[in-house]
Order: structure tokens, then C-alpha cells, then sequence
């Protein structure tokens, strides 16, 4: 601290095209305030005279194109200016992806639908967010499509969604998670099972072709995928499902040369393939913050934004009105399987789970299907393919009693009995 800002906080006068990074310190929250000029976090605008509030582990950027002096009080672990940003390539970006919707508009066709690949901490998030922010800032209406099952920005981890973004994001929360579409994955990385995986991914693209068909501002509005960064062997593969799943017609490459001449090798020609710089603030994060992150994600489900909003309910479910589903049998070697089977048919079948003791504090979606359709392969495939409408946690199991605990976002009953089983677990501190 020690500087002159209002409130007591350090001020800090940025020059035009120069970048504020901090680190909240853990444990700490530290508040941000816009004195005077125009300055952005990740594409969002700051407003003049508003405390803005960032929780233990945040790391942020305030950037501005005009010039501004801001202040900050709190802990931060580490807080600097940068002149050294590549935003101006990425206002580049977005200037043509602009331009290919404007003439999407005018020729009666799709607009930009852009994928977003790199190895893990580039700054792909941000830059989705980043693009997805100047494109409705102009009145577009981009679709984010979120197939980052480590780190997702719409659902809990686990999951592969697709947001239709209306308005910026929340400098403090990110996008308005009203009505996402989710599916199911289970587990925090893709190659888990990649092939529900790519099967998810073709799901995602397939509604939302639908929707372009019958929303003209959608379909000009393109998508924005977010990829995981695993994108070597299958990860890499599942890149080229997606690139072809969804029609990507650009593809932005962050900070990989080798991932970038891969894809510009094995993507069609028409398929343009960028590569750009990654941020030099963006913070590699410890395999330990990322499963707090991952943790924050669910407990934010249940309690809303900082524990303030929702009050998630406890209640007990008999074992005999749900049905537990885990996808993908364990896979057992080629010459065990049936006859006319293959490892395919293995990693997205339906393998009912018993209730017991070790479901403890497993995370459960709880499926869009409908209870009483019909059973066999049929009804595997509607419940893969039905996007999940909410996720509880099971806190305890009574073998005996053939009852579990869970908590819920809402009051019992469950809305729907057909419950997927998640690799991920969550331990309720609260
Ligand atoms: P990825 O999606 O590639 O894993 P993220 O976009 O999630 O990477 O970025 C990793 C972390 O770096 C995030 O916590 C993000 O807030 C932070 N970050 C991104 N850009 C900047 C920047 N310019 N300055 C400071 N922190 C940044």
C-alpha cells in the first residue's frame, strides 16, 4: 500500500496500451477501482467509482486503450504494470472475425465459427472471454462453446456446454450462466473417455447448427469454442473431431508452433489457422490451485457467487426411486469382449452403478431424460445424449436403510430419477 488513492489504496496511472496485472494473495480479497479514463478487465468495461472485488487466488488483468488511473487495496501477491501485451493482435482478431460476420450478414450466411486451442495455461479462457466480450459489446450474439471438462467456465468440471452470451461478462463473476446447455463427461480430463468425448462434442455441434438454423442472430454471431489443453495423441485428435464436428473456420493457436503447423497440415485448406502470442501475464497455476479451482466451481453451484446467494437443500433419496448410471464399462481386452462387440460400443455403454458406501461425496448430474422411456440401447443412447438439468452431491449412504444423503440445488423431490455418476468428488465444508 503507501499510495495516494481514494480509500486508502495504491493508485496506479496507467499509460494508454498498458496493462495492470495482480494476484489476490490467499486468503485475502482485494478491491479494484476505476478513478478516471476507460480501462477493461478481459474485455469487460470498468465503471467510474464502483468497488470491484476479487476473491483469494484471482489473478487480473486491467487493461486500457486510452489510459486511466485505477487503485487497489487489499493484499495482492504481486502487482505491476506491463507495456508488453499482445491485446492489440487480439483486437486484430476480433476486427476480422467482426468482419466475417458483417459479411455473413450481408450474404445471408453463418458467421465465424472459431476454435481456441493451446497447451494448458496460455490464456485460452481469457482470450474466448476476451472475444466473446468485443463481439456482444457490438450488439452480436456469439455462443460460447465450453469443452474444457478440467476448468470449465459455464458448468461444474466435468461437464461440456455451450452458453448463448447476451451481455458482457461480469468483471467479478464472468458471463451469466442463466441457461447453458450441459452435458455429462464425468470426469476432469477427456482422455478418461474419448470417445464420449468426441461423441459429446458432435452432440454440442449438432444443437447448435439447429439453433443457427432457426436463429438468424446466433448463426451470424458464429461460436467460440474453448478447448482442453491436452493436445497430443487423442487430445489432439478430439482438436480435429471438433475442427470438423463444428465447421471451424478459424482456428487460434496460442503460444504452440508445433500444435499450429500440425493443424495447418491436417485441417482443410480452407480452414484458417492463426497463431498468436500468449500473454506474458497469464500465471501458470500448481496442480493444487487447480483443484481448489475446480472445487470453488461446484461449491459456487450450490452456494452461489461467494457463499451469499443460494441455499442448497439436504435430503435423503431412496435408493429405489433413482437409477445410478456410470458411462463406460472398463475396458477388458479384445478377446473378451461378445461377439460383435467392439471397445467402442464398451466406452459409451451404460453401466448401472449399486448404491453403496463409496458414492460418498461423489458429484451426480442428474439426466434431462425422461424416466420412463424405453429401456435397452435406445434409452442408453437418449440418456448420453440428453443434456443433464442439474447435479447433486451424495454427502452420506445408509446401506441399511438403502437410503443416500445428497445435497441439491433445490428442495426434494428430484426432478428427474436418472442419475449419471461423475469421477469427481466434493466434500462439503460448509
Ligand atoms: P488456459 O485457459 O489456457 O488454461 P486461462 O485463460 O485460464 O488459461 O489463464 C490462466 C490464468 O491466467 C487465469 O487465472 C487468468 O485469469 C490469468 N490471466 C490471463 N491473462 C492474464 C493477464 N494478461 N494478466 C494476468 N493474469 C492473466
Amino acid at each position: 500500500g503507501g499510495g495516494s488513492g481514494s480509500g486508502g489504496g495504491s493508485r496506479f496511472d496507467l499509460e494508454k496500451e498498458t496493462e495492470l496485472r495482480f494476484e489476490v494473495e490467499a486468503g485475502e480479497r482485494v478491491q479494484l477501482e476505476l478513478l478516471s479514463g476507460l480501462a477493461e478487465v478481459y474485455g469487460s468495461e470498468l465503471n467510474r467509482n464502483k468497488k470491484y472485488t476479487f476473491g483469494p487466488g484471482s489473478k487480473i488483468a486491467v487493461f486500457t486503450w486510452q489510459g486511466c488511473s485505477v487503485s487497489l487495496s487489499g493484499k495482492t501477491e504481486v502487482a505491476y504494470i506491463s507495456k508488453d501485451t499482445p491485446m492489440l493482435l487480439y483486437l486484430n482478431t476480433h476486427a476480422a472475425l467482426e468482419q466475417m460476420r458483417r459479411q455473413a450478414e450481408r450474404d445471408n450466411e453463418r458467421g465465424p465459427r472459431v476454435m481456441v486451442v493451446g497447451p494448458t495455461d496460455v490464456g485460452k479462457s481469457t482470450v474466448c472471454r476476451l472475444l466473446l466480450n468485443y463481439a456482444v459489446r457490438l450488439g452480436r450474439r456469439p455462443t460460447l462453446v465450453e469443452l474444457d471438462v478440467g476448468q470449465s467456465s459455464v458448468s461444474v468440471p466435468g461437464t461440456m456446454s455451450a452458453l448463448y452470451i447476451e451481455r458482457p461478462a461480469d468483471v467479478e463473476e464472468g458471463f451469466s450462466v442463466q441457461a447453458p446447455l450441459v452435458f455429462h463427461f464425468g470426469s476432469t480430463t477427456p482422455g478418461t473417455n474419448i470417445k464420449l468425448y468426441n461423441k459429446l462434442t458432435s452432440c454440442l455441434a449438432e444443437v447448435f447448427s439447429q439453433r443457427c438454423e432457426v436463429n438468424r442472430k446466433a448463426s451470424v454471431g458464429g461460436c467460440i469454442i474453448n478447448t482442453c489443453g491436452w493436445v497430443k495423441g487423442s487430445g489432439y485428435q478430439a482438436l480435429v473431431h471438433c475442427a470438423s464436428a463444428f465447421q471451424v473456420d478459424v482456428v487460434l493457436v496460442l503460444d504452440q508452433e508445433r500444435l499450429y503447423n500440425e493443424l495447418k497440415r491436417d485441417l482443410p485448406h480452407f480452414v484458417r489457422v492463426v497463431l498468436l502470442p500468449k500473454s506474458g501475464g497469464v500465471v501458470e497455476r500448481s496442480k493444487d490451485c487447480r483443484r481448489e479451482t475446480r472445487d470453488d466451481k461446484i461449491r459456487e453451484y450450490f452456494y452461489g457467487f461467494r457463499g451469499i446467494s443460494f441455499y442448497p437443500h439436504a435430503f435423503d433419496v431412496r435408493f429405489s426411486d433413482v437409477r445410478i448410471y456410470k458411462i463406460g464399462a472398463p475396458s477388458i481386452p479384445d478377446s473378451c469382449l461378445p461377439l460383435g462387440m467392439s471397445q467402442d460400443d464398451t466406452q459409451l455403454k451404460l453401466v448401472p452403478v449399486s448404491p453403496g458406501r463409496d458414492l460418498t461425496h461423489h458429484v451426480l448430474s442428474v439426466s434431462c431424460a425422461e424416466d420412463d422411456t424405453e429401456g435397452g440401447e435406445n434409452r442408453s443412447r437418449g440418456i448420453l445424449e440428453s443434456p443433464v438439468c442439474g447435479f447433486i452431491v451424495v454427502t452420506a449412504v445408509d446401506t441399511q436403510a438403502q437410503v443416500m444423503t445428497v445435497l441439491a440445488p433445490a428442495p426434494r423431490p428430484l426432478p428427474r430419477h436418472t442419475l449419471l455418476i461423475m469421477d469427481i468428488r466434493f466434500i462439503d465444508l460448509k
